[in-house]
């Protein structure tokens, strides 16, 4: 079995040969060759390879597409991981707030807090970090039907 093999010219015979080049890339350089200017080949070579033109409008368009989709797809799982993270920070509260209606409960005889102040001495120094939702700092409330302190942005669950 024989193959053919296409002939790769080297260094060596890169401006030795001409005319017998079946790749048009060596036919442009043969061209140049002919003109008899060294310089001239070497900057048509050149001309010939991607990339040292720089890039065409075609192409820096599909880059700052591409970046930009990467950018919103970005955006888009940050703010739902921040999100999801604010709503278990939020359940948090409410939880510990929970506890709070509990230790209200057995200092005044199962009676139950009439709003969320009365659960301050409750709850301490977090007061201020905690009585408010971590996604836009509006204030929790205390429900009396459900006995729950409740943001506005989380409905209870508990
Ligand atoms: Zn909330």
């Amino acid at each position: 079995m024989f193959l053919t093999v296409p002939h790769v010219p080297t260094h060596a015979d890169r401006y030795s040969y001409r005319d017998h080049s079946p790749h048009p890339i060596y036919w442009l350089r043969l061209d140049s060759r002919s003109e008899g200017r060294e310089g001239t080949v070497r900057h048509r070579e050149h001309a010939t390879h991607r990339g040292d033109d720089g890039f065409s409008l075609v192409e820096l368009t599909a880059v700052v597409l591409i970046i930009g989709i990467l950018a919103i797809i970005a955006l888009v799982v940050y703010t739902r991981t921040s999100a999801s993270a604010e709503a278990a920070a939020c359940y948090e509260n409410q939880r510990a707030f929970i506890s709070a209606v509990a230790l209200y409960q057995a200092q005044n005889d199962g009676a139950y807090p009439s709003t969320i102040e009365d659960l301050r001495p409750y709850i301490g120094r977090t007061w201020e970090r905690i009585s408010v939702c971590p996604s836009d700092g509006a204030p929790l409330t205390y429900d009396p039907a459900l006995h729950q302190v409740v943001c506005p942005n989380h409905a209870p669950r508990f």
